[in-house]
């Protein structure tokens, strides 16, 4: 049954590579990365350095698998265990606690200002967040209405999940009504390379308050598995995604047949690499290689690499940012202000951050071993 399934999948997806590699060679770029990149004028060290990095911090991510194993007790860890949560949450929130508490967590790190005009969007309803039949999944922010005001949606639960995704829907939010003040019309949108970085650092921010508030050790165990979830999931799932598209679009560019079973092979290698099957860390069972037919960004070539450029952007800046560091926030509100006034690599170089350079994802890195530290010691008291 999967067979048949990876086979037309991978008709499918060889089809938008072949498109893509064709598009590329007519328009004379170097490859289909750097037609992708052209547009917003993305150094291709972002890329590969991205790449390289998470590479290079796989250690950091088997500490914490490892960890995880120990936690619950698994002799052999497989796959669908790394999405077993570590502990109970410690309650449910309504969303006027949601609110206070993403008030309160940012208003030391990001300030008087900042904070006023989030609580006025609050009290603005901005927001549709009632759950209800026929409503879409997911959340969004739309921030298109230029002389109004963002509007926002989101299905509000009362788990925590729900509290993290409106601070960072809000975080979007925010974004939105910094730049419009600061920016006409036309430069008033900004670039996807940039728009992840003020919605994940809110969310880092949230976490690092969590983590810092917790009342009991569970309640602790807990804030943190949910941030080191989130590097994971952020970082290097998607630097894996990115690394998986790339090598998927050089077999087409190196005139390679692409079929459903050689992508699947592809990605098992990655998967195995960034899961450390080799090291024992965590078993990855063959069959998990089609993984790569559920994800529709792979449609979008060289999209989902920005998430993980993001977040190591936003740690950088959550990490100053908590330090109070003025000159660091001061660069910060003024990324928030630019929307799209400049090249985007250009804005957050400014703003102190070189995504073409190997610091900030060693940063986030550094940071994912910090948290890791933390639970390591929380989880050996008795
Ligand atoms: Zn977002």
């Amino acid at each position: 049954m999967f067979k048949a399934y990876e086979r037309t999948l991978g008709a499918i997806y060889g089809a938008s590579l072949r498109g893509t590699v064709f598009q590329a060679k007519a328009r004379h770029y170097q490859d289909s990365l750097a037609m992708a990149q052209s547009g917003e004028n993305i150094p291709r060290a972002v890329y590969t350095t991205l790449v390289q990095e998470a590479n290079a911090g796989l250690p950091t991510l088997h500490r914490y698998f490892k960890l995880r194993s120990q936690m619950l007790g698994l002799k052999d860890a497989g796959y669908s265990d790394i999405y077993v949560p570590l502990a109970a949450p410690a309650g449910s929130y309504t969303q006027a606690e949601a609110e206070q508490m993403t008030l309160t967590a940012l208003a030391k790190p990001l300030g008087a200002d900042y904070v006023s005009k989030l609580a006025a969007g609050f009290k603005g309803q901005w927001m549709h967040s009632t759950p209800q039949r026929g409503k879409r999944s997911g959340a969004y922010m739309n921030g298109s209405a230029y002389d109004v005001h963002p509007f926002l949606l989101m299905s509000f639960t009362g788990d925590y999940e729900s509290v993290t995704t409106l601070a960072h829907e809000w975080g979007h939010a925010m974004h939105t009504v910094y730049t419009a003040r600061a920016q006409p019309f036309e430069t008033s949108e900004y670039a996807t390379f940039i728009a992840e970085i003020p919605s994940t650092a809110n969310e880092l921010l949230l976490a690092d308050y969590m983590v810092a508030n917790a009342k009991s050790k569970q309640e602790k165990i807990f804030a943190l598995s949910q941030e080191l979830e989130g590097l994971r999931g952020t970082f290097f799932r998607q630097a894996m995604f990115a690394e998986f598209e790339l090598a998927a679009h050089q077999k087409v560019e190196n005139g390679e047949a692409v079929s459903g079973e050689t992508l699947s092979n592809l990605y098992l290698d990655l998967l195995k690499r960034y899961h450390g099957d080799a090291q024992g860390v965590v078993k990855i069972d063959d069959i998990y290689g089609v993984e790569w037919a559920y994800i529709p960004h792979f449609y979008n070539d060289f999209y989902v690499y920005q998430y993980a450029t993001c977040v190591s952007a936003a740690a950088y800046f959550a990490e100053k940012l908590g330090q109070g560091d003025a000159a660091a926030r001061e660069r910060y509100f003024t990324l928030l202000q630019a929307g799209g006034s400049d090249e985007p690599y250009k804005l957050v170089k400014a703003a102190g951050v070189d995504l073409a350079s190997p610091e900030p994802y060693r940063a986030l890195v550094r940071r994912m071993n910090r948290v890791i530290d933390e639970l390591e010691a929380l989880n050996a008291q008795k």
